[in-house]
């Protein structure tokens, strides 16, 4: 059996490989327990991400002693978005202005939450992400927030084994980033990418991965 230590050094390892500008690995620990975070931590990871509020909540407890980056990227329900905005310090899954809004109101007296948008791009049946055209008006609203800082854009495409179809959406989301950018919007963050379609995202130019299964085991039951 591989340990968690031997496949995060493999995930840097593809990181590695590909990219040619730095590359942020987000470890995604969603249903692994905290002893799995622990282990990752002691070989060198401090960013983990979570799907699930009160999962987060209760490994955020156990794992106190560590000093830890938590990043949000499930879907953001109404109710829970006060305790996101109380104890996370990246949401990745912003795609509506009452969450924004939401989220801001919450993260008052704290250093800014750093936000990210997630698009629906094209090829997803997912219900969650803002539609493209969506995408500059919600940047806009956020930006008028006090506790949020827009940090980019966020997706998570359908899964293909095409690898020219992954680098098309990967690419659409890069487009919309730049566009922001040239619209003046200062975002330096396009969080794509996942275990299995890590390199596409890379060579379209994503900074941050979010790679569970790669480092610490498939999420199917056994
Ligand atoms: C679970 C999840 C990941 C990680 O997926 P793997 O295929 O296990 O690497 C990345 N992003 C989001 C939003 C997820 O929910």
């Amino acid at each position: 059996m591989a340990t968690i230590a031997s496949r995060l050094q493999a995930v840097k390892q593809r990181i590695d490989k590909t990219a040619k500008i730095p590359v942020a690995l987000l470890a995604v620990s969603k249903t692994w327990p905290a002893e799995a975070i622990r282990e990752a931590f002691d070989a060198g990871q401090k960013a983990f991400g979570e799907s699930y509020v009160q999962e987060a909540l209760d490994k955020m407890q156990a794992l106190s002693d560590l000093d830890l980056e938590w990043h949000f990227i499930g879907p953001i329900q109404s109710n829970k978005a006060k305790s996101i905005a109380e104890h996370f310090d990246w949401v990745h899954s912003v795609d509506r202005e009452k969450i924004a809004k939401k989220l801001s109101d919450s993260r008052s007296g704290m250093p800014p939450l750093q936000a990210c948008i997630q698009v629906n791009i094209s090829g997803e049946s997912s219900k969650s992400g803002a539609a493209p055209e969506e995408v500059l008006p919600l940047a806009k609203f956020i930006s008028g927030l006090q506790n949020l800082k827009l940090r980019g854009l966020m997706a998570i495409p359908e899964p293909t084994t095409d690898v020219m179809r992954q680098r098309a959406r990967f690419a659409e989301l890069r487009r919309l980033k730049e566009a922001l950018c040239e619209e003046g919007y200062d975002l330096d963050t396009l969080s794509m990418g996942m275990s299995d379609d890590m390199e596409s995202a890379i060579q379209e130019g994503a900074t941050m991965v979010r790679v569970g299964s790669a480092i610490f085991g498939s999420r199917k039951a056994t």
